[in-house]
């Protein structure tokens, strides 16, 4: 199935998948979301996107309509109702073959015209279920670029950069910038010059002997993968700390690698013009991602339950 629709508890078709022009997920982006994806067709992490969807829903002061038990529940159903009829992708990565994404959508609902959050009525839930688009394997065996967004003069971020909502024209055009340059992923930089978060990614660069990712006082998203990485970090004694990533740091890194849900781990081989370390996925990178593909596939298989990664 190439993806199916569940809007307001009811599973369609694409096709017949609607929501009123008065939604004011269309009009403002004033709606909350997740992205989650599965493993051996299981939700990585449902509980934890749970409770960040929760998050964004507070922080913009947005009422879910629906407590975690029935969103987990919606979610799963509509998974289900997704699975077989796949087209064969010959260059997914093969954790991916045969996997799905699921985009969880809480809208403040329609009403009346205007932009008082007070006219919203009826809240909307959607769950996009469809084949997981993760990296081409390439990607992972080779690494990929990322592009510096955000100097001065460049369009400013608006929102709340720790809610995940709806507002996203700047992403947009960040991405169109990098895509304009070949790139793979937009690094977002704060006014100072300091790497904050890709547009839908967090930031990691080895440096010297450690591991460093911007804070969540950097003005980021605090990624689910992201949590999971300094999880694993401590298991395995990686050394790492969450500190200020100005860019010429980044830029002098020996490795460097996004995190989010469908990428997992992918390495960064070129920031801008400039080459990352050797110009090839680095040995602390590949290390952290077949931990990570252990975690999955162990999690998947019932033996670790939800990590309950904490929002850091
Ligand atoms: N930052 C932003 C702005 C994002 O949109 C995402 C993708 N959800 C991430 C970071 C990574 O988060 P996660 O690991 O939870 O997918």
């Amino acid at each position: 199935m190439p993806a199916i629709v569940n809007v307001n508890g009811r599973i369609v078709a694409p096709q017949d998948a609607a929501i009123s022009v008065f939604d004011r997920g269309f009009l403002y982006g004033d709606s909350v979301y997740e992205v989650v994806r599965t493993y051996r067709e299981v939700p990585f992490e449902l509980e934890a996107h749970l409770r960040r969807l929760g998050a964004s829903a507070r922080r913009i002061e947005l009422e879910l309509p629906f407590d975690a038990s029935r969103l987990s529940r919606e979610v799963e159903r509509t998974l289900a109702a997704s699975r077989g009829g796949d087209s064969e992708d010959a260059e997914a990565a093969p954790w991916n073959a045969g996997e799905r994404q699921a985009r969880i959508v809480v809208t403040r609902g329609s009403g009346e015209m205007g932009l008082d959050p007070g006219l919203a009525v009826d809240p909307a839930l959607v769950v996009i279920a469809l084949p997981l688009r993760g990296p081409p394997l390439r990607s992972y065996r080779e690494g990929v670029s990322a592009w510096p967004v955000g100097r001065a003069g460049s369009v400013l971020r608006g929102g709340d950069p720790a809610a995940k909502t709806g507002e996203h024209l700047f992403h947009v055009l960040a991405v169109r910038e990098a895509r304009s340059h070949g790139a793979h992923e937009a690094l977002l930089l704060d006014g100072t010059g300091k790497v904050a978060e890709g547009a839908s990614s967090n930031v990691f660069a080895v440096r010297g002997d450690r591991l460093v990712t911007p804070p969540l006082a950097a003005g980021i998203l605090a990624g689910v993968t992201r949590g999971v990485v300094l999880d694993l970090c401590r298991d395995l004694g990686v050394p790492v700390r969450e500190e200020e990533l100005p860019l010429a740091a980044l830029e002098e890194a020996s490795e460097a690698f996004l995190t989010s849900t469908v990428r997992e781990i992918l390495p960064v081989i070129r920031i801008g013009a400039r080459v990352v370390g050797d110009g090839r996925p680095g040995k602390v990178t590949e290390r952290l991602h077949a931990a990570f593909r252990r975690r999955a596939d162990l999690q998947a298989r019932g033996r670790v339950y939800d990590s309950g990664a904490k929002e850091r």
